[in-house]
């Protein structure tokens, strides 16, 4: 994560200004705190530290704001539902009352190309990161710049070879059918690589 942090690169367009409302925010906000107790959201000067998701429509799902960072203390304010993704005009139509992640293309793609996913939570952790590869995680060739499409087609071609996958020099990205197995997949490969290297 060498690249510094400067906002979103799409354009967001506000359908309603209202904190989405759904029975699953306060389950999107406990992963949330799990994220920033387990150092999965490291956060850096201004910046992104990692987004989390889960499917409430066909193409939408509810998303965390941008430049938040991942705290213990999160509610419904602090998220985004992303209604519609315009790829080709880098438009992200939401309802919500600050910015979707920068990442929200990223999550989209994933739920446009993957019918059964239901949740996608993306962190940014030093060791998970460097150990992908010894542990035969799904690893992009070539770091790229963060919120870029080239970055979410990235992760659609890794998302095809697994659930759980590293973004080079960035971060990892999981998928599950609900919050439950994204998180349950989450804690299970940083166990697996901190008792490897204990
Ligand atoms: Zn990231």
């Amino acid at each position: 994560m060498s690249e510094e942090y400067q906002g979103t690169r799409f354009v967001t367009a506000f359908q309603e200004r209202r904190p989405p409302s759904h029975p699953f925010v306060p389950v999107l906000c406990h992963w949330c705190r799990v994220f920033h107790e387990r150092g999965f959201a490291p956060p850096y000067p201004g910046g992104s530290s990692g987004n989390l998701s889960f499917r409430v429509a066909a193409d939408a799902f509810i998303i965390t704001g941008t430049a938040i960072g991942l705290k213990d203390n999160l509610a419904a304010d602090a998220l985004v539902e992303v209604v519609d993704c315009d790829f080709a005009a880098g438009v992200v139509t939401v309802c919500g009352q600050r910015q979707p992640s920068s990442e929200a293309m990223l999550h989209a793609l994933l739920y446009r190309h993957f019918p059964t996913v239901g949740a996608v939570f993306h962190g940014h952790h030093a060791l998970i990161t460097s150990q992908a590869e010894r542990f035969g995680l799904p690893v992009s060739r070539v770091a790229l710049p963060y919120g870029s499409i080239a970055l979410a087609e990235a992760a659609l071609t890794l998302a095809r070879r697994g659930d759980f996958f590293v973004l080079r020099d960035h971060g990892f990205v999981a998928t599950g059918v609900d919050m439950a197995a994204c998180g349950a997949l989450c804690l299970d490969w940083l166990r697996k690589i901190q008792n490897i290297h204990h």
